[in-house]
C-alpha cells in the first residue's frame, strides 16, 4: 500500500481496529514523510466456486444470483426482497461448507427459500433454471 502523500511503499501499522468480524482498520504511518492515513482490509468471505453442467468453474457471485432472483420474484409479492432473498440462499449455501457448489446446489437450495416466501416465485424460478417440460414436470415438482 503506497502513501497516499508521497508515494512511498514503506509504512508501519501504528493502530489497528476491527470494525466487523471480517473487516479491519488499520493506521499507517509513512516512512518517507512521516504522514499518516488509514486503510481497510476485508478478509474474501465468499471462497466458494461454482460449477456449472458443462464442468466449468467460476468463483460464486452473489450479483448473479441475486439477478435470478429479481427476474423470479419480478411479479410477485416479493419483488423487492430479491437482495434479501439471495443472501439467504448464499448463506445456506455456505452452510453446506463445500468449497464447490453446483449449478444444482444453487437451484435446489433456491427453490427451497423461494418455496418458503412465494409460491409463484419459487415456480418461475423453477421453469427458468431447471429442465422443465410440461405441466407434468411442474406437477410433479408441486407434489414432491
Ligand atoms: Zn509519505
Amino acid at each position: 500500500m503506497k502513501c497516499i502523500f508521497c508515494g512511498n511503499s514503506e509504512s508501519k501499522v501504528v493502530d489497528s481496529r476491527y470494525l466487523k468480524d471480517t473487516s479491519i482498520r488499520r493506521r499507517r504511518e509513512c516512512l518517507g514523510c512521516g504522514k499518516r492515513f488509514t486503510t481497510y482490509e476485508t478478509a474474501e468471505t465468499n471462497p466458494m466456486v461454482v460449477t456449472n453442467v458443462d464442468n466449468m468453474r467460476e468463483p460464486f457471485k452473489l450479483d448473479k444470483l441475486a439477478e435470478s432472483i429479481k427476474y423470479a420474484t419480478y411479479c410477485t409479492n416479493i419483488a423487492d426482497q430479491s437482495t434479501t432473498l439471495a443472501c439467504k440462499i448464499e448463506k445456506k449455501l455456505l452452510e453446506l461448507q463445500q468449497q464447490e457448489i453446483s449449478t444444482r446446489d444453487i437451484v435446489r437450495v433456491a427453490l427451497d427459500v423461494l418455496l418458503e416466501f412465494d409460491a409463484m416465485a419459487c415456480l418461475v424460478y423453477y421453469t427458468q433454471h431447471t429442465e422443465c417440460e410440461n405441466f407434468d414436470d411442474i406437477r410433479r415438482f408441486i407434489n414432491r
